[in-house]
């Protein structure tokens, strides 16, 4: 019989869905779009995906899934936040009040500038892979502080760019946009889940995925 709670859901209101789905998909990871109060239901894993944070949290609302979100957090749900979703989760936002408030890090908004300083690079995370990492920023936010509980995976000059606390789970950048499946397969290991361990590693350079770099190009 299979594990009840192998399930990882994405929040499914607005930003980069597809792109998580795609990353659990391709490693065997069942998943599930979370837009209703019944989505949650059994899940393992929550990823809040990139968009507009401020957009994301008026529709947290909207959709009336804010309070069974942090219901379920409360239960042990693990939750991902990338980008926007890091900010989501942030205690502290810099001149705004916060959303959701789960994990004890500032962040500050747009801190590389507009969406065309948006870049790639990439970092040894030893924890996450033996590999180094392709990181996709796309008008990020820095973490700029964090509490004394807080687990920092990477630093890079003057601010952090993945954290964690014990059920949560921050990158400011974009994993699902790269040939990497490194930090899916980290959240999912959190989340308790077990599957089958591709031979081959975490990053396919053959994926490729830059469309969200076209109009910096054409600029
Ligand atoms: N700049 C966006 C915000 O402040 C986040 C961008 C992203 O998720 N790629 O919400």
């Amino acid at each position: 019989m299979k594990d009840k709670k192998s399930v990882i859901g994405v929040l499914d209101l607005q930003g980069g869905v597809h792109e998580h789905l795609d990353h659990l998909d391709r490693l065997g990871i069942s998943y599930r779009r979370v837009k209703e109060k019944e989505d949650f239901e059994d899940l393992a894993g929550l990823i809040i995906p990139g968009g507009e944070s401020s957009c994301l949290c008026r529709l947290l609302n909207i959709f009336e899934i804010k309070e069974v979100l942090l219901a379920n957090y409360n239960r042990g749900l693990k939750i991902w936040g990338t980008c926007a979703g890091t900010i989501l989760l942030a205690k502290s936002v810099v001149g705004e009040e916060n959303c959701l408030g789960l994990i004890d890090i500032e962040v500050e908004r747009n801190s590389f500038g507009s969406q065309l300083d948006s870049f790639i690079s990439e970092a040894l995370i030893k924890e996450v892979d033996p590999e180094p990492i392709p990181l996709t920023f796309i008008r990020a936010p820095k973490i700029i502080k964090v509490g004394k509980k807080i687990n920092v995976l990477l630093k890079i000059d003057d601010y952090i760019a993945a954290a964690e606390s014990e059920n949560i789970l921050v990158t400011v950048f974009h994993p699902e946009l790269t040939g990497s499946l490194a930090f899916h397969r980290y959240f999912a290991i959190k989340c308790g889940i077990k599957f089958e361990v591709k031979k081959n590693g975490y990053t396919d350079p053959a994926w490729e995925n830059y469309s969200w770099t076209r109009m910096a190009r054409i600029a």
